[in-house]
């Protein structure tokens, strides 16, 4: 099970670090919300998330700036979110605005931005930072061994299906268990996960989930008997050279030891002589 996390990209703002709990936050829940009630907030970037963080926090907030480094937000920025951002009574945008600096002793007291194109910098009495400058999974370690998303996430489950790139490495007949990679038998959770909401809470929610599927998966893997399973090695090792086999009995666990053994090199001979060839099927009688 894969739970490596994330990297928040962090923007380099002196004292962010010192403020980090005590003003700086990195998702904006109903927990910050309550924080900052009647309060002017900042949110820092122009993304899809920073967006939404701003429309959520004009719930409590008195006022709501958001900083964008760029000129524009359509590149970055659904056109739905733009445009409830940009219409807004309770929102201003700042845009070619960078956060310069937060002041405080215990708690953060004051945010300070400027303006990259005038140079003006603004200091506003603010005492909650939302950075929604997003993250880097830590999956850099993995290489090219199960598929990912465009920006490094872990793809599982459902959402393999839909890529092209999963058909050519899943190994299983089945399909992929919720929270499972393109390697069959390894899960992913957390934050390093592709669609994850990056909260504690899901992330053990998924951790917990993903281990009663690995003891589920066991379970099924030892529910065939020894004798079942070198019968599929075999039937395995005949469907390689090209042999005609019927199996008699169908079971999909069955089915699924025959296809692991695909690949393995194993010749069992007294089980070839107890094998009875009906016609042109080689025919076996498989226990459970
Ligand atoms: C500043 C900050 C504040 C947050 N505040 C909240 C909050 O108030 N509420 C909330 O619900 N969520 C909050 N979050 C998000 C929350 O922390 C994450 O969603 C959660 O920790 C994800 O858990 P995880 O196990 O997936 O990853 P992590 O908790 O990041 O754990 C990953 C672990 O894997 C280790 N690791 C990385 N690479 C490797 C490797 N190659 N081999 C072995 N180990 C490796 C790391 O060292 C780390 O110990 C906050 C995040 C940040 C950064």
């Amino acid at each position: 099970m894969i739970a490596t996390g994330a990297q928040y990209n962090k923007p380099s703002i002196p004292n962010s670090a010192r403020s980090e709990n005590v003003g700086v936050c990195y998702g904006a829940t109903n927990m910050e919300a309550q924080l900052c009630e009647g309060e002017e907030v900042i949110v820092g970037g122009g993304g899809n998330s920073a967006g939404q963080a701003a429309v959520y926090l004009t719930q409590v907030a008195t006022h709501v700036h958001v900083a964008v480094r760029s000129d524009k937000l359509s590149d970055t920025m659904s056109r739905y979110l733009i445009q409830r951002i940009e219409t807004h009574p309770k929102i201003t945008i700042h845009y070619q605005t960078e956060i310069t600096g937060l002041e405080g002793d215990v708690q953060l007291e004051r945010v300070q931005w400027r303006n990259k194109a005038t140079g003006k910098t603004e200091t506003r009495p603010i005492r909650h930072i939302f950075m929604m400058t997003g993250a880097s999974p830590n999956t850099a370690w993995l290489e090219d061994c199960m598929v990912l998303d465009n920006k490094g996430f872990i793809m599982t489950g459902h959402d393999l299906q839909a890529d092209d790139r999963f058909r050519s490495r899943w190994s299983a007949v089945r399909s992929p268990m919720l929270l499972e990679t393109s390697l069959a038998g390894v899960f992913a959770v957390g934050d390093a996960r592709s669609g994850n909401v990056k909260r504690v809470a899901s992330a053990v929610g998924e951790g917990s989930i993903a281990i009663h599927l690995v003891h589920r998966e066991w379970q099924r893997c030892s529910g065939l008997t020894r004798l079942a399973r070198r019968r599929a090695r075999l039937v395995a090792i005949l469907l390689e050279a090209g042999d005609i086999v019927r199996v008699q009995e169908r079971h999909p666990d069955l089915i699924e030891a025959v296809h692991e053994s695909m690949t393995t090199e194993c010749l069992d001979l007294e089980l070839f002589r107890q094998a009875k060839i009906v016609g042109d099927d080689l025919l076996f009688e498989v226990d459970r």
